[in-house]
């Protein structure tokens, strides 16, 4: 026998119910996470000015932080914005093996020589394959320098084509489209392409002997940035995100900011998901595009001054446009 319990009602409007056996063993569940109530907010990690640095994640996987600095991602510079937050280019992972290692990302150009002597003090294995998340500079543009060294750059077809359309030198030379897999010294990374959102090339880089991805910038530290220029998209995103959610891993290196789990994508996912509900509400009303952003109400997601904010912010009006349809 089942008893029913009161519907629970979490924020997005979503509805979930449990069903609890007699003995008050749950026997069925939607999902036993999805019962379990996520902050709204997103309490992001305050960030200081720093040296790059590497961090152990799990036995055989890095991650590769840092520069911290002030203004953009490439310090305070003409024309770059300044938000007077610290921030820091992508984060790098590093995955060794007996017979070598595989990067994933390398920064900008200027980052790379300082990305390799991190990688020295953990490992002495050789670095044998780079792997994309994406294209964007903060991330990738630092491939020319790798691949001149003779390494193998391994990206989804749609990351080379942007890479050729903003003539950006170190395209991928292998290519994939829905999902590849590099193998070394007895381990398994693979490559997922689960559909658009920060661009159309966005891919999660599976280690699923360690239960752990890197998702680029699919999950930030901060609020998502949306590239329409390379075919991203608020709506696939959550969709892209639902599919992320499928994969069986417990720790996520995000495309910038700290390590988190799987929790912390689900309710990255949730607030995103109660954004664009705001958004369509408000691009459907027809509230004008001055009156937009503070319509969103992004302080009670975290987002109204997180280090992606100022970027988010370039995109607004087709962010508008796209709820609006
Ligand atoms: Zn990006």
């Amino acid at each position: 026998m089942l008893v029913k319990l009161p519907e629970k009602t979490y924020y997005g409007g979503m509805r979930f119910t449990s069903f609890v056996g007699l003995g008050g063993a749950v026997v069925l569940v939607a999902a036993a996470a999805l019962t379990q109530q996520f902050p709204l907010r997103q309490k992001t990690e305050k960030l200081a000015t720093g040296p790059m640095r590497v961090d152990k994640v799990k036995d055989g996987l890095f991650v590769i932080r840092g520069p911290f600095v002030p203004c953009g991602t490439r310090g305070c510079r003409p024309g770059g914005a300044d938000d007077k937050l610290i921030h820091e280019p992508g984060d790098v992972a590093l995955r060794v093996t007996s017979e070598g290692a595989i990067l994933i990302d390398d920064k900008y150009p200027e980052n790379v020589a300082d990305v390799l002597a991190l990688v020295k003090t953990v490992t002495q294995q050789p670095v044998k394959f780079l792997l994309n998340t994406h294209h964007h500079g903060d991330h990738a543009s630092g491939n020319a320098n790798i691949r001149a060294m003779g390494i193998n750059i391994v990206g989804h077809k749609n990351i080379r084509a942007n890479f050729l359309r903003i003539k950006q030198p170190g395209e991928p030379n292998i290519t994939f489209a829905d999902e590849g897999a590099v193998y070394l010294g007895g381990v398994e990374v693979q490559l997922m392409y689960l559909g658009r959102g920060h661009t159309n090339g966005d891919t999660v880089i599976y280690f699923p002997d360690l239960k752990t991805v890197h998702t680029g910038d699919l999950i930030i530290d901060a609020m998502p940035v949306i590239d329409y220029s390379a075919g991203g998209s608020a709506i696939e995103f959550i969709k892209t995100i639902d599919n992320l959610l499928k994969v069986d891993f417990d720790t996520m290196i995000p495309g910038h900011g700290r390590v988190m789990n799987k929790d912390d994508v689900r309710a990255y996912r949730n607030r995103f998901a109660e954004m664009n509900r705001r958004a369509r509400e408000l691009a459907h009303k027809k509230v004008p595009l001055n009156q937009f952003q503070a319509a969103l109400k992004l302080d009670d997601l975290g987002w109204a001054d997180s280090v992606s904010t100022s970027a988010w912010v370039t995109s607004l009006q087709q962010y508008y446009d796209e709820m609006g349809r």
